[in-house]
Formats: structure tokens, C-alpha cells, sequence
């Protein structure tokens, strides 16, 4: 069984990542497999593991254990280990005919995760669901009640779309028809783009307001070719007083669609019905539309969100703590909101990954935590990995050899940048101090204590170096 269950876990592994099986399935073992019944019994630490695998793993569990157990139509029943009290759960995956499987051992490791972690969304944070119950996935063409204008930040990166966005929302095709947002990936489009339904729907709950991916469109498009029903398909789009088309990019070389997408549009903007598209450049630059479609997208406001900065990364990691029920201070949230760069929805993706993990194992989120979900469970950045590129990342920041860093030259130029990779490995890893010695050529552990007192005290005061830390910091990180 233990054979069988390593073997699923490294193909999930290759199939999900190694992220998903350490957050997800590090405390589940396959605890019996009954080939009669065609059922498997999973042991899982808690019912909210046991509901996050059937939501997201379901099917991977039926396609790779059914293959490995050499069975199709496995159904799986979910052993939730003992709970506070003393309770257990059982929790079948689907109707089962067997009696619930019960057993007498629990992981003692593992205690029932606190009520606060049920609002934990998707660790892809493509979605943001309230409850737990609306982690199914919304139907397409729905608007999604989480992004709303309250739940946005706004900053400098994204302060004009915001505008721009709430301002139509207050004024259907009278302000900017149509509405044209675009910025890179998970920054924040598909966010404005339902909050302004949402908002639109609020004031006015008659209105018809229509989100659709450009995919979704064309999809449906070429269905209602299929069965004959292009004049359906036409007919319910001029019914519409909002359209929302998010990623307009995927237009791009559809031809038919794109005509029949040009037909809406001329519709709707003659009867002034509002108009909002998205896209991850700006209309002239998509390739493959049309040219009299690019213009069109022009006619209105074109508005554009950039990466946002340091604080916003922190205001927003923020707002989702609190929406989360995950206690955040300002010590992770730096340190999460340095190390992600540009994308806001890897932002979310960091902060639920450790959220989880803290439930998972009962600890509070710490700095420690944090760098441990973040780094240590990211396998290519093993110890190893991570003393060699910092090494690599702060000799080229000072232009100096990692053989010079390594050896034992005391020059002062040599010696203080030295003194940056010390306190750098300190920071960003969880090597012992003797084993960063170590590694830079052999030096023992109270040097490194030494040096990195020395850089500590120099930052106080050194604003310079601060940021040519920060500098060093974010490479390292993202190298
Ligand atoms: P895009 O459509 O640009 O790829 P999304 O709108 O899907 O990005 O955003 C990705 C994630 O980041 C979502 O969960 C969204 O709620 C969140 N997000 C993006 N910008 C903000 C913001 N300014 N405030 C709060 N959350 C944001
Ligand atoms: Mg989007």
C-alpha cells in the first residue's frame, strides 16, 4: 500500500508540483484498498484537507491510483484523524455502499485545523470565495461576488483603471464606451472587471450585466455555428446592457469570431450600452485583430495597470490576510511581499501556501514559517542551491569573483562584501551558521556571527546600503 501510495505521490508530483503534495498530501497515507468494494481509504490530518483534495485532486486520484491499483470507478472514502474532542469524521468522497471505515490510530502530529482556515481559497488564488462552500467553481458567464471595488487596493500602479473603472460603473455607456483595461498577468484586470458587474448589479439588480472570457466567446460562438443557433447566440448579446469580455487577446487570428464579435459590439455601442474589455496589451499590439476591431477598442478610455510597488504588494497582501483570517505582521508581509515580484495573484498564491501551512500544523505565522513554506519547500532552491546563488547574485552585485569570496583574502574590499553574503545567507536561508561558514571557504561559525553583527549595525544607519540590499535581496530571490 505504502508502494502504491509513494508512487502516486510522485507522479502528483510531476503533475502538480512539488508545492501541491507538501502543502496537501505530506499527512495523507492510503490507508486501505478494497478491491472488492473498488474503494480506497484515504487517512487525511482534518476535514478541511480531506474537502481542498476532493475539490482540486479528485480526479487525479481516480485516473493514477485507479491505474496503479489496475481499477476504474475507484471511490474514495476520507478518514478525518481525530479532532479536538476526540471526534472523528468520516467523510465519503461519493455514495458508498460499504459501512464507514473506522480506525483506531490516530496522527498524533497533526491536530484538527482551527474554523478560521475554512475561508482559505485556491492555491493557484485565481478565485477569491468567501466560504468555504463556494469553492465549486462559478458558473461561466457569472459574476464572482468576491471581487469587488472594496476588496481592490488602489495604488499608484493601478490607480487610473480603478478610477476608470469605478467611474463607468456609475454611469453605464455614458462615461467611457467602451472601457479598455489592460496590464500583465495576475494584476488585478479580471478583478476590476467584476467588481464593476458586481457594482453594476448592486445598484441596479435589473440590469443584464454578461462577463465572458474572450475563450468563453468563442467557444460558445462556435457552438452556436454547430447546432445552428448563431442567431440565437447574436440575439442574446443585444439584450445586454454590460459586456465584459476579459482577455480580448485571445481574438487573435479567429476570424469568424472576430466578425461576429465586431457585429455585438456595433450593437451594443449604437443603443449605448456599455462596453468592457481586457487584455494584456494594449489594443494596437494585439496581433492578429483586426484592424478596424483595434480601433474600435480605442474609441472609449484605453487605461493600463502596472506591477504594483512595495507598499501596495504590502496593503494588498494585507487585505487578503484579514479577508483569510490569517494573522499577518508587517515582518511577513515585507518579507512576502519582497521576495514576489511583479504578480499579485502569485502574492495571494504565497500568502495562502503558508496561511495553510500554519493551520496545517498548528503554528503561528512567523518570519521562520514564512521562509520555510516560500523557500525550503521549493526543492530547487534545496540549501545548496540557495548558499550557491547567493554567493553568485552578491559577487555580481559588487563585481568581485566568488573564488575571491571563498578565499581566505582579507582585503577590505574583499572582506565586507564577504560580510554580505553571510548576513544574506542568514536572511534568506536556513542554513546553520556553520554550515554557511563552511561553505565560504571554511570559515568557522563565529565569524559568521561577527560579520553579520557588523551588517546589521551598518544598515541601521546606511540608507545606500539598504538599498543596495533590497537590490541584492530581490535578485537572489528571483534568480
Ligand atoms: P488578471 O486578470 O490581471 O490576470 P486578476 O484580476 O485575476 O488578474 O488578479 C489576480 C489576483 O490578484 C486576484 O485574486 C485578485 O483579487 C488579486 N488582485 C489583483 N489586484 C488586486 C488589488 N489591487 N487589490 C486586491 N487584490 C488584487
Ligand atoms: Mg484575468
Amino acid at each position: 500500500m505504502q508502494l502504491v501510495w509513494d508512487e502516486f505521490l510522485k507522479i502528483l508530483r510531476e503533475e502538480a508540483g512539488s508545492q501541491i503534495v507538501e502543502t496537501w498530501f505530506k499527512a495523507v497515507c492510503l490507508e486501505e484498498w478494497n478491491a472488492d468494494e473498488k474503494t480506497v481509504v484515504l487517512r487525511v490530518p482534518n476535514q478541511f484537507v480531506s474537502s481542498w483534495i476532493q475539490e482540486h485532486y479528485l480526479s487525479l486520484l481516480k485516473t493514477h491510483l485507479g491505474r496503479l491499483l489496475h481499477t476504474t470507478s475507484l471511490k474514495f472514502l476520507f478518514l478525518s484523524v481525530q479532532t479536538q474532542e476526540g471526534k472523528r469524521d468520516i467523510i465519503p468522497a461519493s455514495p458508498l455502499t460499504t459501512k464507514p471505515f473506522l480506525d483506531s490510530q490516530p496522527i498524533p502530529s497533526l491536530s484538527e485545523l482551527p474554523a478560521r482556515m475554512h475561508h482559505v481559497v485556491p492555491s493557484t488564488g485565481t478565485m477569491l470565495e468567501p466560504t468555504y462552500k463556494k469553492f465549486k467553481k462559478r458558473p461561466v458567464g457569472q459574476l464572482n461576488e468576491a471581487y469587488q471595488f472594496n476588496s481592490f487596493v488602489v495604488g499608484p500602479s493601478n490607480s487610473l483603471a480603478h478610477a476608470a473603472a469605478y467611474a463607468v460603473s456609475q454611469g453605464l455607456g455614458r462615461v467611457y464606451n467602451p472601457l479598455f483595461i489592460y496590464g500583465g498577468t495576475g494584476l488585478g484586470k479580471t478583478h476590476l472587471m467584476h467588481a464593476i458587474g458586481n457594482e453594476v448589479k448592486r445598484r441596479n439588480p435589473q440590469s443584464v450585466v454578461c462577463y465572458e472570457t474572450a475563450d468563453h466567446f468563442m467557444n460558445e460562438f462556435i457552438n452556436s455555428i454547430r447546432f445552428d443557433k448563431s442567431h440565437q447566440f447574436r440575439e442574446k448579446y443585444q439584450r445586454i446592457d454590460l459586456l465584459l469580455v476579459d482577455d480580448v487577446q485571445f481574438f487573435s487570428n479567429k476570424e469568424q469570431t472576430q466578425e461576429t464579435f465586431f457585429h455585438i459590439f456595433n450593437i451594443l455601442y449604437e443603443q449605448q450600452k456599455q462596453i468592457i474589455l481586457s487584455s494584456d496589451t494594449f489594443p494596437k499590439e494585439i496581433t492578429g485583430l483586426q484592424s478596424r476591431l483595434k480601433s474600435r477598442m480605442e474609441w472609449g478610455l484605453v487605461v493600463d495597470i502596472q506591477t504594483p510597488d512595495l507598499e501596495t504588494k504590502i496593503a494588498i497582501l494585507k487585505k487578503k490576510a484579514d479577508m483569510h483570517n490569517i494573522n499577518l505582521n508587517d515582518e511577513v508581509a515585507d518579507f512576502i511581499a519582497g521576495r514576489v515580484i511583479s504578480n499579485i495573484r502569485e502574492l495571494e498564491g504565497s500568502l495562502i501556501r503558508i496561511g495553510a501551512f500554519s493551520a496545517l500544523t498548528n503554528q503561528p505565522v512567523t518570519l521562520e514559517l514564512a521562509k520555510r513554506v516560500l523557500l525550503h519547500l521549493n526543492e530547487k532552491k534545496k540549501d545548496g542551491v540557495m548558499l550557491d546563488n547567493v554567493l553568485k547574485v552578491v559577487a555580481q552585485h559588487y563585481d568581485i569573483s566568488i573564488t575571491d569570496l571563498k578565499s581566505k583574502k582579507r582585503h577590505k574590499d574583499v572582506s565586507s562584501v564577504r560580510q554580505v553574503a553571510f548576513y544574506m545567507m542568514k536572511k534568506l536561508t536556513f542554513c546553520s551558521l556553520q554550515a554557511i561558514g563552511e561553505y565560504v571557504g571554511g570559515r568557522d561559525h563565529s565569524t559568521v556571527i561577527h560579520a553579520i553583527g557588523k551588517v546589521e549595525t551598518m544598515i541601521e544607519n546606511d540608507l545606500l546600503l539598504n538599498q543596495k540590499l533590497k537590490a541584492i535581496e530581490h535578485d537572489i530571490m528571483t534568480s
